[in-house]
Parts: C-alpha cells; structure tokens; sequence
C-alpha cells in the first residue's frame, strides 16, 4: 500500500508544538516570541501569503507584526525598516515578502536582515551553516526544512546509505533541500534543466524530491518501486472539467501514476504546502529560544 504523506496534519502538528513552546517560553518569564512580515506592493499572491503567516503567528501567541507598504517605497526607506527591526529586542523574525518590486535589489535588502532574525533562511551566513553542517544554529529555509520532517516521517532521521535525487537547484528549495539529505548521509544528486537522462536517473532515486514548477513532469515509470515521493511544485493548470475559466492545483509529479509505484508519496495540495508556513513558525519560535538564551528546540 501506498502510504499518502498527509503534510496538513504534520504541518498541525509542529504549529500544536510552536504554541506549546511559546507557553513555557512565557512561563520563564522571556519575551514571546515576534514575528515581522514585510510586505511592498500590492502583487494579489504575496497578499494571501502575507495574511496567512500574520494569521498563524497570532494562532501560535506570538507577537505579530506586519509592515505593508506601498509599491513606491524606496529601497533605503525598506532598508531603514529593516535597520529598526534589527534593532527591535520584541521582533525573533524577519520576513520580507518576495518577489520585490523591480527598482529594489532584493539580495541587499535579504543580506541586511540580522542572521539570528533571518527565518526564511536565505542570509548567506545560514546558507553557510547549512552548507557546512552547523545545523544547531543555523536557520534552513522553510520549504526544504519542512519536507525534510514529512521525510523523516517515513524514513526516520537517519537516512545512511540511502539515494536522494532532487530535481531543481533553485537557492530556496532544490539546494538547501540537497544539503538537508547530504546532513542526513544519504547520497545526494541535484538534477536541472541540463541533466541527461533524468527519468534513469530518477529511478535510482530512494527519496526522490521535485522543485522544479512543471506540471506533471515527473511521470510514473521515473520513480523506483517503495520510493518516497517529495512533490515541492505548486502549479495551476486549466481544468475545463470544472467547468469554463476554471483551473486546479498541480504538482510536479504525475500524482495517480507516480504514486502506483511509490512508497510513499506526497499530494499537491496538502503535501509540502502546508509545512512551508508552518516551519516559519518552528523557525521564529527558534529563535526567540536562542535570544534568551535557552537551548533550541527540535522539531
Ligand atoms: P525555480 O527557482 O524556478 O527553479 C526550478 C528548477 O527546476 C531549476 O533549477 C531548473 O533548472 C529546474 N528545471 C526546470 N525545468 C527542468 C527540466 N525540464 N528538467 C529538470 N529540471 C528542470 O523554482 P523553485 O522556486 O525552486 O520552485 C519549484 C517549484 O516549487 C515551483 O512549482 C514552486 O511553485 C514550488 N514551491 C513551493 C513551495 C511550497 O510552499 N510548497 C515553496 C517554494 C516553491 P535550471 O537551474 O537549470 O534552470
């Protein structure tokens, strides 16, 4: 039997855990947990993101902050918020909302947020100490971070000895995923738009992670019998069977055929998608473990 990964009550789960911490962080008599969420411009998608995240930080007790500014905001004023939340003893994480508008260089405005605020995990500093395995301290972008629990889920944390193939090597998803697996001993391969024979060599695949943002592109016969099946894509696709203009949520993977021969695979909704937010929340909670002084959770 196929086991589904039912990444909307892992994602519960951690979120049961965040409030559970934020509790006794408060009953020591430390500062609860705060979040910033930055947001410039009014791009419809980021909108919903952004509101979810405020929403789930309050649900786990935390102090939450959102700055919501105008698509015009100049790249100093953005840096000057940033300056002040850097400074702001209540704030635990940053999160600037991205795609920024044009006229803002995004890398300088993410490489300005205090590493020991950088939840998203994208500062080179965390970006080092995941390449270099200080993981103790180091804060892992969410989306990786988060399917690397629905692996260990399956799998359990070690995983000597086992082959893992992730498909994109993008700097939020398909590398620090590769540096997770690598952490965990399993032999690691990064594939991309220039990989040859990639369905051969997805078959050789015992965890097999795709982040690459093509419907479907990973079909049934790619995946190695009792395989765990990481499905990262989050796609909309037209789907006239719900009638005209109507459209639905796709991943990666060909889910129907994929999870024939799979062990375990994830579904596109309520895989992967719901551990990102989630592990936003685990990272925050971190973080404000460690400003205090306390020794960091695990999830
Ligand atoms: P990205 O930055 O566009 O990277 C895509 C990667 O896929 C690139 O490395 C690219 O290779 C590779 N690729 C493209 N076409 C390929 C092909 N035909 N064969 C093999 N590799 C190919 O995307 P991303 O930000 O990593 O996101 C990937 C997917 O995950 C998207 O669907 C996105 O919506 C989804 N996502 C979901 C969440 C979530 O919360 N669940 C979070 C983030 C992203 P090259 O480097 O050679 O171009």
């Amino acid at each position: 039997m196929t086991e589904v990964i039912d990444g909307k009550r892992v994602a519960e789960d951690v979120v049961s855990k965040v409030k559970a911490l934020t509790s006794e962080l408060s009953a020591k008599g430390a500062t609860k947990p705060g979040l910033a969420v930055v947001i410039v411009g009014e791009d419809p998608a980021s909108q919903v993101y952004v509101a979810s995240k405020s929403r789930t930080a309050k649900e786990c007790g935390f102090h939450s902050l959102q700055h919501t500014l105008p698509a015009d905001t100049t790249e100093e004023q953005l840096l000057k918020i940033i300056g002040d939340l850097n400074a702001d003893a209540s704030i635990h994480g940053i999160l600037v909302q991205l795609p920024l508008p044009g006229h803002i260089d995004a890398g300088k405005v993410i490489q300005t947020i205090a590493p020991e605020k950088d939840v998203d995990g994208f500062h080179f500093i965390n970006v080092g100490k995941l390449g270099t395995g200080e993981l103790e301290t180091a804060f892992v972008p969410c989306t990786p971070a988060g399917s690397m629990l629905l692996i260990e889920r399956v799998r359990g944390k070690d995983l000597s000895g086992l082959n893992a193939v992730v498909v994109g090597r993008s700097n939020i998803v398909g590398k620090p995923m590769a540096n997770l697996l690598l952490a965990a001993n399993c032999t690691v391969t990064i594939a991309h738009s220039r990989t040859r024979d990639l369905p051969a060599l997805a078959r050789t695949a015992d965890i097999l992670v795709a982040a690459v943002g093509r419907p479907e592109m990973v079909k049934g016969d790619w995946v190695k019998p009792g395989a765990t099946v990481i499905d990262v894509g989050i796609n909309r696709i037209p789907a006239p069977e719900k009638g005209e203009g109507k459209s639905r949520l796709v991943g990666d993977v060909a889910y129907v055929e994929a999870a024939k021969n799979a062990g375990a695979i994830t579904p596109v909704p309520g895989g992967v998608g719901p551990m990102t937010i989630a592990m936003l929340m685990a990272n925050t909670v971190a973080s404000a473990y460690l400003a205090a002084g306390l020794k960091r959770p695990s999830f």
